[in-house]
């Protein structure tokens, strides 16, 4: 996002709220940000229309946390006075990010409440009192019916990416938490669309709310040129580097899930002398800020990042993004290929697929509503990863605890394949 002038509607915040924005290095509101910041100042209601990508998490967060900081009281055990419901664990993780990042120099308490893990900790947090409570609704709803929550004291609830709830089924979770909320209220309400449904569950929420509508950035996604290429598992590095070696490509990010992933890209890279460098969480910050610098300065060709690591990241002219591992969440995606195509220019995103990663790919297509052009030319080209399906297109179970935990692969059900590395070249797609 550009970064002109320090001013707009962050002027409008407590200065140790913009204290912590300009510790993240942003200047400029996004349009979504100057539309709601004054009116959610203001305690108005909200139902905005916007995806993530947009800064819509900062546009309510900052508010937020301004009213906490400026209307301070006491922690109550149980009681939280802010509700943010999402989702998706993934989701409620980054929107605590948020409220932890932008609110690291005020005094607020804040937890995040997720299944698939265990509940004892989450139930201590709750039990010692959080101003903000980030919420999945499924969890939500077992700690509340275990009387560990009591939503009465909630001043400001925000329901975020309400089309995607009803999606996954949790209308009447969500129904039951509304009518448990006081009538006195502020209530913002999101969704990247509106159909009937999205509106009349909006009207149950919301009194007289700002209607803020931000166009998705479709136009920047559309000037990148995005390709996917099928390839085993273990042919990713040959492929990456050949592609590396033999395309102009000057600035080039990668991005991986895993931070040990990370390490050994760049490794390899490195290896076979094409300058790179890793970020990501476990790098100190002065790791961080010179990998970035040297990337910036064109000392270093390639930078190796997870999703985390890459937030806020602001560099122009990244001439390719290269998916080296698929991600999990489809919104992803489009974050990272924004990545390249900034301030008008053009740019290319190549997405690696293997076939644990052939879900993935589907799921993006249809979040983006378009098949992305596949190469299917090059040599290291895999049919089994571009047929995979059922079993073989999802990646293996990890064992977790909890309620949602993947069932474990039946001994009469194991892999087809073993996609490390593939011959077959017949063209199906
Ligand atoms: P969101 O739509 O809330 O997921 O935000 C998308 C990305 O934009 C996140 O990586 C934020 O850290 C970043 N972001 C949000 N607001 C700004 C801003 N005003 N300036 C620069 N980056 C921002």
């Amino acid at each position: 996002m550009n970064k002109k002038s320090t001013h707009g509607v962050f002027g409008l915040l407590l200065p140790e709220i913009g204290r912590a924005l300009s510790d993240a290095g942003y200047e400029t509101p996004t349009p979504i940000q100057e539309q709601s910041i004054p009116s959610l100042l203001e305690g108005r209601d909200m139902i905005g229309c916007a995806q993530t990508g947009t800064g819509k998490t900062a546009a309510f967060t900052l508010p937020i946390l301004q009213f906490l900081a400026k209307n301070e009281k006491p922690l109550v055990s149980r009681k939280p006075r802010v509700l943010i419901l999402a989702p998706t664990r993934e989701l409620a993780a980054q929107i605590l990010d948020s409220v932890v990042q932008y609110g690291r120099h005020t005094k607020t308490s804040h937890a995040v409440i997720f299944g698939g893990v265990g509940q004892n900790p989450q139930v201590k947090a709750l039990k010692r009192g959080v101003h903000v409570l980030v919420a999945t609704p499924g969890r939500l709803m077992d700690l509340i019916n275990q009387r560990h929550i009591d939503l009465a004291s909630v001043e400001i609830f925000v329901l975020d990416e309400a089309d995607r709830m009803l999606d996954m089924g949790f209308i009447h979770d969500i129904k039951r938490v509304i009518a448990m909320l006081p009538k006195k209220r502020q209530s913002l309400f999101y969704s990247a669309t509106m159909e009937p449904q999205v509106v009349e569950l909006a009207r149950t929420l919301v009194h007289n709310p700002v209607y803020v509508t931000v166009t998705p950035n479709k136009p920047t996604v559309e000037r990148i040129n995005q390709k996917v290429m099928f390839v085993a598992k273990g042919d990713k590095d040959k492929l990456i580097i050949d592609l590396l070696k033999s395309e102009k490509m000057n600035r080039v990010m990668v991005f991986v899930q895993m931070k040990h992933v990370a390490n050994k890209v760049a490794g390899k890279l490195e290896d076979a002398g094409i300058t790179a460098a890793a970020i990501h969480g476990n790098k100190s910050q002065g790791a961080r800020t010179a990998a970035l610098a040297n990337f910036k300065s064109g000392k270093v060709r390639v930078l190796v990042a997870t999703d985390i690591a890459a937030r806020g990241i602001d560099v122009d002219n990244v001439s390719h993004v290269i998916n080296y591992e698929l991600p999990k969440e489809p919104e992803t995606y489009i974050h990272r290929i924004g990545r390249t195509a900034r301030a008008g220019s053009e740019g290319e995103a190549i997405s690696f697929c293997c076939a644990p990663e052939r879900n993935y790919l589907r799921t993006i297509e249809n979040l983006i509503k378009t098949a992305i052009p596949s190469d299917l030319k090059h040599t290291l080209h895999c049919d089994l990863s571009m047929n995979a399906t059922g079993e073989d297109a999802k990646p293996a179970p990890r064992v977790q605890r909890g309620r949602s935990q993947a069932p474990a692969r039946s001994s009469n059900s194991p892999r087809k394949q073993s996609y490390g590395r593939c011959q077959s070249r017949s063209r199906s797609r």
